[in-house]
């Protein structure tokens, strides 16, 4: 499989290129020349499979000749070696729980995969790489945790100062070694755009290797796919299981473009409901079809506060084409307030001691909207998961902080007394990151 950026489709780059380039030079994003179809045999007989025959199946087309089989299967394994529970809420309502790993986030698998495949093509490389990443809060942590002590690897994070929670934080910053945070003064976006532009820049090119592992990077984008297939593997084995839609908090559009990437392989999900926070630009835009991103709120749903969600191009001009009823035709789009999302947090754990958090609870109520409004009784629906509670413990609901649990073997991610390290603060302008890059 080669990959195009979605502004030249004629500059045809390998995997691995894509992975190490992040950011096309041109500035947009990679996407795969084509999209493979899965065999039908393969989607009928899921639930036969186990999951890492699964999982390798559907991304051996997309990295194929980069890297050979027997290390596919491993970086599948170092990066599936957690539970990924699929549970009823209520009636034909389930929930994918994707918090089980490392720093409580979905995040956890398009990091740890992307850290194996650098990891596999660092050795064949030889120089020092350099990951430059900016956080909304979740893939600081799953990032720092993926590349913590990966020899012949640095990592430099940007997060928006007072944009993320305490435990984010602590995730981010509190490990030190090859690890490096920058607290800068502004918002996410100006995070993801002081880090674009240094992808851009010359001198910064001159002294590093650099590498972004964002969700923008195709290698963390791919294998969110996995948990689609998963999923659907385990929805076979419900009762009275209907045509499937998905609902997905959504940001920056990734987990929910790894979604319709996966639909289009054959999985056969009927259509999916991106839920977002009061960043509303794409419930707008898919009200209005006018794409008008405005400056960033702040929400109790602090993962999502992102306004121009960098995935959507992908979803936007390569799977739909541009085209507003192909896309009107299985994508929805809702958004929803903190008092909504934290009534609804409330009322799941009072009607079934189910306790959302703050994400998942948007997922929810887009399962809500989407049944009242469309009258689509007849469905399967799924949300995700997208973040443990305890995670977001300032912003949970006061009468619910008491019965947030974790589990012992969550626990041990919580970091709870550890310092932070390696921490810098720079102010929201690309120079002021420029010159702090080419002076450390
Ligand atoms: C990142 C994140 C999201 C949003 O995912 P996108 O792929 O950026 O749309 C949702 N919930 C949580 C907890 C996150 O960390």
């Amino acid at each position: 499989m080669l990959y195009h950026s979605l502004k030249n489709h004629n500059n045809l780059v390998s995997f691995e290129d894509a992975l190490l380039n992040g950011l096309s030079p041109d500035g947009s994003l990679y996407v795969p020349q084509f999209i493979p179809l899965l065999d039908s045999h393969f989607i009928q007989n899921i639930s036969d499979d186990d999951i890492n025959h699964i999982s390798f199946s559907v991304i051996k087309p997309y990295i194929q000749k980069s890297i050979p089989t027997k290390f596919i299967y491993d970086i599948i394994h170092n990066t599936l070696n957690y539970p990924f529970p699929l549970k009823k809420i209520h009636d034909n309502i389930y929930v994918l729980e994707l918090f089980h790993g490392p720093t409580l986030a979905f995040k956890d698998v398009g990091s740890q995969f992307m850290s194996e495949c650098l990891s596999f093509f660092h050795k064949k490389i030889g120089k020092m790489i350099t990951i430059l990443v900016a956080t909304s809060g979740d893939t600081g942590g799953a990032v720092a945790r993926g590349f913590y002590k990966k020899a012949g690897i640095e990592v430099i994070i940007l997060y928006p100062y007072n944009g993320i929670s305490s435990l984010q934080k602590k995730q981010i910053s509190s490990l030190g070694e090859n690890i490096y945070s920058v607290e800068v003064n502004g918002s996410f976006d100006d995070c993801q755009k002081m880090v674009k532009q240094s992808f851009l820049d010359k001198e910064i090119q001159k002294k590093y290797t650099l590498t972004s592992a964002n969700s923008i990077n195709i290698a963390r984008l791919l294998p969110q796919m996995f948990y689609y297939f998963i999923s659907y593997k385990k929805i076979l084995y419900e009762k009275n299981y209907k045509k499937l839609i998905f609902s997905v908090p959504s940001g920056n559009f990734g987990n929910v473009c790894a979604g319709i990437i996966a639909k289009k392989m054959g999985l056969p999900i009927n259509t999916f409901i991106a839920s977002t926070n009061i960043n509303n630009t794409i419930p707008i835009f898919m009200q209005s079809g006018k794409y008008n991103p405005t400056s960033v709120k702040k929400t109790i749903s602090n993962a999502m506060d992102i306004s121009d969600p960098s995935n959507f191009p992908r979803i936007w001009n390569f799977l739909y084409q541009k085209n507003m009823m192909k896309l009107k035709s299985n994508f929805y789009s809702y958004q929803f307030t903190d008092k909504e999302t934290l009534d609804i947090i409330e009322s799941i754990w009072n009607k079934y001691q189910y306790m959302l958090d703050p994400h998942g609870a948007i997922g929810y109520l887009g399962i809500q909207k989407h049944m009242k409004k469309e009258k689509k009784i007849d469905y399967t629906y799924v949300f995700l998961e997208t973040a443990h509670p305890i995670k977001f413990y300032h912003c949970m609901p006061s009468s619910l902080k008491n019965s947030i649990v974790i589990s012992k073997k969550l626990k041990k991610f919580t970091l709870k007394n550890r310092k932070p390290k390696n921490i810098f603060s720079i102010s929201n302008t690309f120079n002021s990151l420029k010159y702090w890059l080419l002076n450390r």
